[in-house]
């Protein structure tokens, strides 16, 4: 039978599986705008994403029933479900890091017929129309994410597995140097192009499925060689 549980596929959801970035688009929405001014302090390195996540939502005021509705009319990367099935195929493991929060991300997975996909992320609470996060990862990462996805991606890697990457942002800086596969889009694909990471740089799903295809069937045509991405942009 053809196995690739040597493989662990971690994916980032704002902005990756998703078109929009939904938390961004969240705050920017629902905080009159304020939220740019923090989110640029962020960029800067003059606060932890952890304390950006918490200072976003304390100026933001929304209801659940108006985060649902929200998070509900938001749209996924139209080929991402073809490669989940792919992925469940190829019983390769595909496991969701996020940065963002909870409440939202559950919502559009259902929404999409993905809830059985597994996935870590920050906590969103609601005391009426106020957002209190909850960080239930923070003291294992590394200090400045809320959510830190090398934590994860160093917890869920098993022995000998080679470990793929999937994102498009800063969020995924602390994941990207420990894994083998590093797919890239936007500003993580500027990051990586600066900081010199060997990567994949994709568009959408659609290359994203090309890209892990081509992986896996070299990987079957020679298991004893290692496979080495040197593609850059
Ligand atoms: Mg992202
Ligand atoms: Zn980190």
């Amino acid at each position: 039978m053809r196995s690739s549980k040597n493989i662990l596929v971690l994916v980032d959801f704002d902005g990756t599986i998703t078109q929009n970035d939904v938390g961004a688009l969240l705050f920017d929405t629902f905080s009159k705008k304020e939220s740019q001014k923090m989110v640029s302090r962020w960029l800067k390195g003059e606060i932890s994403s952890r304390e950006c996540l918490v200072r976003l939502c304390e100026i933001t005021k929304i209801s659940k029933s108006e985060l649902k509705k929200f998070a509900l009319s938001q749209k996924i990367d139209g080929r991402f479900r073809v490669f989940a099935d792919l992925c469940k195929k190829e019983r390769v493991k595909l496991v969701i890091l996020s940065d963002g929060l909870d409440f939202y991300i559950k919502l559009i997975l259902e929404k999409f017929g993905l809830e059985k996909l597994p996935f870590y992320s920050n906590i969103l609470r609601f005391e009426g129309r106020r957002l209190k996060p909850e960080f239930p990862y923070f003291d294992r990462g590394c200090g400045n994410c809320g959510n830190c996805k090398r934590y994860h991606l160093k917890n869920l890697r098993g022995t000998k597995q080679k470990v793929v990457y999937i994102g498009d942002g800063l969020s995924d800086k602390c994941a990207v140097r420990e894994a083998d596969f590093v797919l890239a889009k936007n500003d993580l694909q500027k990051y990586c192009l600066k900081e010199d990471i060997n990567h994949y740089p994709f568009r959408n799903f659609g290359d994203v499925i090309q890209i892990f295809h081509d992986l896996i069937l070299n990987q079957r045509k020679d298991t004893k060689s290692q496979i080495k991405i040197t593609h850059k942009a």
